[in-house]
């Protein structure tokens, strides 16, 4: 990590300590001179005639102000329009740029002057959340992975003081945010963990090591448990690997639970594509193929910290997928544990085909839903780029709570067509499905190739994630590292359910 942080609820009395950095926002109206002025005076501090008219100038927006004579030593102020270029995530966004950008400079503490409420309303639906955000930006820009490095410094501490009127208000804040964000980097170390080590028995001992912490049972089926069960769609796509594959099953159950989740998650450790092999290009992103997973693995860890009354099942298949001398082939036909079997017409759609055993495991669970999270499709990709997952359900009532709860995490799901017509795309003349379409509308295939797998009667979710969960630049905490994208939107979810 960048910084060993620590948030501090503070009120809105500002006392600087040595070494301190002050952050504060002005909402661009016709009294912004006035207000200016005003924060300089109670601050004891005088800003020069022409550090005022350029931040006034329509064309900045950002003041950084150094102060040499006491503290805080540095000041930076933004100036922020609320108008339709503005959005949910702008103190995400902000303040995970703002860490990073901190990262070089010899700072104790960081004061943060909480912006008031009301120009924010309809971005937020409270002050609480709005809060939040700003300590959820400050964790996701502090993430780093750099364990692999052998010049690695040690991480600078740093206070992070939050100033809002109401102290215990923001201690809980702060408490439920540092549990909400230990998940999603544990989500995310998961995922940038490279493929040597990260293997699917090591995803498996990684996931029981973590959860069990929590008070989450986890059994692991082995190879030899899977032949048992006749998981033959997990078996096949491992085959071509030295790294057995197995699949990780976990259970949090709370004391008279509200309802009972099965969360499904695609574990490809590495998705080399098989004897349909990848080019290379698209290889070095492939460890995280298991983001799915990972989503999953952090989501039930998450809700067992914050004591959801909700049981939840997490299943992952996990495999390698690797060109070898038992891999799967194209022309294989596969019989899978529900008894429907699968043409094999591309070992590279193998994600598809692992969930074929998990999705019927899951329905077996009788739970009252099932949502899975798959980076499943490059067409996914293509429809909506980087930054938004494909949502695919029958359940309106399900589309709909999702989709609110991705506008207000920013972990945004966008639905596609769901229509019978593309089941007649993956038709096949010797199995009961093939795991290929055509071109066109792949990533809606791939979601009615998984829909055979799933017992109709339980409303049920998938959500492609292949874009979002791979690190992109469209903002300043997916641009580094692959992303963990889908845990803060399920838990939001879970708690609204
Ligand atoms: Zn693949």
């Amino acid at each position: 990590m960048l910084f060993n942080l620590k948030f501090i609820a503070e009120n809105d009395l500002l006392k600087f300590e040595k070494n301190s950095a002050l952050v504060k926002f002005f909402i661009d109206t016709n009294k912004l001179e006035r207000q200016l002025i005003n924060f300089f005076d109670s601050l004891n501090l005088k800003i020069s005639d022409f550090q005022k008219q350029s931040f006034l100038d329509k064309k900045n927006d950002e003041l950084v102000y150094h102060n040499s004579s006491g503290e805080p030593s540095i000041i930076f102020i933004k100036k922020l329009k609320i108008d339709k270029e503005f959005n949910c995530d702008f103190f995400r966004n902000f303040f995970a740029g703002l860490i990073k950008s901190l990262s070089n400079k010899n700072l104790n503490s960081i004061n943060i002057v909480t912006p008031i409420y009301e120009p924010f309303r309809n971005y937020f639906d409270s002050i609480a959340y709005l809060i939040q955000t700003i300590i959820e930006g400050i964790f996701l820009g502090n993430y780093t992975f750099d364990k692999y490095k052998s010049d690695k410094s040690n991480s600078k501490n740093l206070s992070v003081k939050i100033h809002y009127t109401d102290k215990i208000i923001v201690k809980k804040i702060i408490d439920e945010t540092e549990k909400i964000m230990s998940s999603v980097y544990f989500a995310r170390d998961l995922v940038n963990e490279p493929p040597i080590t990260l293997t699917p028995i090591e995803l498996a001992k990684r996931a029981k090591e973590e959860l069990k912490k929590h008070g989450i049972t986890v059994r692991i089926f082995d190879k030899n448990e899977l032949k048992k069960r006749k998981m033959n769609a997990i078996l096949a796509v491992g085959n071509g690997s030295n790294n057995p594959p197995c699949m990780i099953v976990c259970n949090y159950k709370p004391n008279k639970p509200k309802k009972k989740i099965a969360l499904v998650g695609k574990g490809v450790t590495y998705d080399s594509g098989g004897l349909s092999i990848k080019p290379s290009s698209g290889m070095s992103d492939m460890k995280a193929d298991m983001s799915g997973g990972a989503v999953v693995l952090a989501a039930i860890k998450l809700a067992a910290m914050l004591k959801l009354p909700i049981e939840l099942i997490a299943i992952v298949p996990a495999v390698e997928n690797m060109p070898g001398g038992n891999s799967y082939k194209p022309g294989d036909v596969i019989v899978t544990s529900s008894g429907k079997s699968i043409e094999v017409k591309d070992t590279d759609a193998e994600g598809r085909i692992i969930l074929a055993d998990a999705l019927y495991y899951a329905s077996l669970q009788k739970p009252d839903q099932i949502i899975d999270f798959a980076t499943l499709t490059g067409s996914c990709v293509v429809a909506l780029g980087e930054i938004a997952a494909g949502l695919f359900t029958s359940n309106d009532d399900l589309a709909e709570k999702l989709y609110k709860a991705g506008m207000k995490t920013f972990e945004r799901v966008w639905r596609l067509p769901f229509w019978n017509d593309y089941k007649l795309m993956i038709k096949s003349e010797i199995a009961d499905v093939a795991n290929l379409g055509p071109r066109w509308g792949g990533a809606i295939t791939a979601a009615k190739f998984l829909e055979h797998f799933v017992d109709e009667k339980i409303p049920w979710a998938h959500i492609d994630i292949a874009g979002p969960a791979i690190k992109h630049k469209s903002n300043n905490y997916t641009e580094r590292y692959d992303t963990g994208f889908g845990v803060r939107l399920i838990i939001e979810y879970l708690k609204n359910i």
